[in-house]
């Protein structure tokens, strides 16, 4: 006796390119089996789904977010059809992982989650809190068994943020790629610059993940880089994968970024350098100007009076988002972080269906099939979670039912609508075989979510 049979749904594997109409039975949190619609009609299950046409895929895996715990933002996640989520990117990530899971498994979690630990986070804890600075030789000691400690614990790699902590050396940065390295996990970098359009720290990480043979994630792509330093990027990316590199992407469906109003981003000498910074495309993500294009006069006092406001940055070139899925197998990932409700940048609620939307139905730049594996197959195959990304027997039913006609994202830019609005279409899902949305509705309560802890990478 199954626990779900989900009838009447066009099934689609983006692993194998298998696509038909059938049904997908689920039991004890698996696919038990897939079935032609008389096949289908003669199984027994305690509940029955009619899926009533809709596309049945395997669910979302965002591999770049920091929903980190946060309820409200994996929420919104779940109701775009993901998931899975890696957290704990740019630096800022878990250190006490007994704490972290701790919590996770108390409170309950609406989407599976995997958790990095960071390097801006092991530097603070070390004891550096200046982010221009390199930690000593003491300091390091301490990072390097805070890094450990949390990798043995479960953490699924590190992450850094160049970017975040400008003085970063480069031996600590060799240093947590060796332990991540010895541990068999990966890094997810989000790279930093000195000037604008600076490659250097991209061409850096990627030399340096080969020659110590760690999995490389490069993050945010379109948020790193754009016009001619994009282009240059992805030559380096592609170059480097030529060369045996093990290096994946993730990019999301904007140019318009959004960071902490505090952070080394928006500190004023670095904005300034080069002259490439424009306060008419900069706007308050939060807070009291939440939606507001700021001038001068209220970047600092947000950034003297409110430090932990968001700032939404948008450097042009909207083309560039395709231009960066142009690259072999770029993931979709969606940066969201967790605000006050109904502020803050969209991405959280919008980016899948926007993928969709934009990439397949529109532009046509990809088949419904290679979307889907931007999607699924190839995070799992990235992150090296097995039994996820794909439709078939014995995988995990974390499962999304699209109505393809409806799919279509509702939430904007804080000002211009409300960044928290979940989408139409993403119909019913599924996570380890439990209906969280229904309908397009929350199931209420229902936290099926599994914390995924690293440990011996298992391939797909
Ligand atoms: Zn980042």
């Amino acid at each position: 006796m199954l626990d779900y049979l989900v009838t009447n749904a066009r099934i689609i594997d983006p692993e194998s390119g298998r696509d038909f109409m059938g049904s997908l039975g689920i039991s004890g949190g698996k696919i038990a089996g897939l079935y032609s619609p008389e096949e289908g009609a003669k199984e027994r299950a305690l509940q029955k789904l009619d899926a009533e046409g809709g596309i049945l895929v395997p669910g979302f895996i965002d591999v770049h977010a920091h929903s980190d715990n946060d309820i409200p933002c994996a929420e919104k996640l779940l109701a775009m059809g993901v998931t899975t989520v890696l957290s704990g990117n740019c630096g800022r990530g878990a250190v006490d992982f007994d704490t972290f899971f701790g919590e996770f498994e108390e409170s309950g979690y609406p989407v599976n989650q995997a958790e990095m630990t960071g390097l801006s986070s092991l530097r603070e804890e070390a004891g550096q809190e200046n982010v221009y600075q390199c930690a000593s030789a003491a300091q390091r000691e301490v990072m390097k068994e805070l890094a450990g400690k949390a990798l043995d614990r479960g953490a699924w790699g590190i992450s850094f943020g160049i970017e975040y902590t400008p003085g970063a050396s480069e031996e600590e940065l060799k240093e947590m790629a060796l332990i991540a390295s010895g541990a068999g996990r990966l890094i997810t970098v989000h790279v930093g610059s000195r000037y604008p359009g600076d490659t250097d720290s991209l061409a850096y990480i990627l030399e340096m993940g080969m020659k110590f043979g760690v999995r490389v994630i490069i993050s945010h792509l379109v948020y790193m880089f754009v016009g001619d330093p994009l282009r240059k990027a992805m030559e380096i990316i592609d170059r480097c994968r030529a060369k045996g590199a093990d290096v994946w992407v993730d990019s999301g469906m904007y140019t318009a970024f959004a960071t902490g109003a505090d952070s080394a981003v928006f500190d004023e000498q670095n904005i300034t350098y080069g002259g490439d910074f424009h306060f008419d495309r900069l706007r308050a993500a939060t807070g009291k100007y939440a939606g507001r294009f700021i001038d001068l006069e209220k970047f600092r006092e947000i950034r003297r009076d409110f430090p932990g406001d968001s700032l939404i940055y948008d450097p042009g070139h909207p083309e560039d988002v395709f231009t960066a899925y142009s690259l072999k197998d770029v993931m979709v990932s969606t940066d969201c972080i967790g605000n006050p409700p109904g502020q803050g940048h969209p991405q959280g609620a919008a980016t899948y269906p926007l993928f969709f939307r934009v990439m397949v139905k529109e532009r046509r730049q990809f088949s419904l099939h290679e979307a889907l594996r931007r999607c699924t197959t190839i995070p799992a195959r990235a992150m090296g979670c097995g039994g996820k990304g794909r439709i078939a027997p014995e995988g995990d039913a974390d499962l999304v039912i699209l109505d393809w006609d409806r799919l279509h994202e509702r939430a904007d830019f804080p000002g211009l609508g409300n960044p928290d609005a979940p989408p139409d279409g993403v119909k019913h899902v599924f996570v380890n075989g439990v209906l969280s949305i229904e309908n397009e509705k929350r199931v209420p309560g229902v936290l099926a979510g599994k914390c995924l802890k690293g440990g011996k990478p298992c391939a797909l």
